[in-house]
């Protein structure tokens, strides 16, 4: 296979870890992808298998985590259930520039609008790994910090992507 920004040749790392910036998730940390990298311009493909399935996963740990969402996470969460800006600043009862303040970082969403959002989620996406009345009572408003921890996701071949915590969250 050659390059296609300068035509070089390619070599392919099978197992490797990189960010999830391209699902604006630079705190995501994916262990097991395949990247092609040309050995002349340095230029990097990453091949991303069962993209619903990691979604699933990253929807699924966001939602159950402890402290309030970080902005990159309402923008993924937003988006994995599929509304644009406009909808879901209607569906809040928000204004519009409210949910890009959320997004953008510059206000916090505050505690209500919060648990509304995770509702959101889990009202779209049943699953027996939601169990609500836990996720609600487990939540400790804790801001989320300005530098976020890595979250890893690891791509367990067949089984499809789980959380590194061991527990397996979501399955294709
Ligand atoms: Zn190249």
């Amino acid at each position: 296979m050659k390059c296609d920004e300068c035509g070089g040749p390619m070599t392919v790392e099978p197992n490797a870890v990189r960010r999830y910036d391209l699902g604006g998730l630079p705190h995501v940390e994916l262990h097991g992808v395949e990247v092609m990298r040309c050995t002349a311009c340095g230029s990097e493909t990453i091949a991303i298998p069962r993209v619903a399935q990691l979604h699933r996963v990253l929807a699924n740990r966001f939602v159950n985590q402890h402290r309030m969402l970080a902005p990159v996470e309402i923008r993924f969460l937003r988006k994995h259930i599929g509304l644009t800006g406009a909808d879901f600043a209607q569906k809040m009862g928000v204004a519009r520039e409210t949910v890009s303040r959320w997004e953008t970082g510059s206000n916090p969403i505050g505690a209500l609008a919060d648990r509304l959002l995770r509702m959101l989620v889990v009202h779209h996406e049943p699953s027996e790994s939601y169990v609500v009345d836990d996720l609600l009572s487990e939540l400790t408003d804790a801001p989320a910090p300005k530098k976020l921890l890595s979250v890893a996701i690891r791509n367990g071949g067949k089984s499809g992507w789980e959380s590194e915590s061991g527990r397996e969250l979501a399955k294709a």
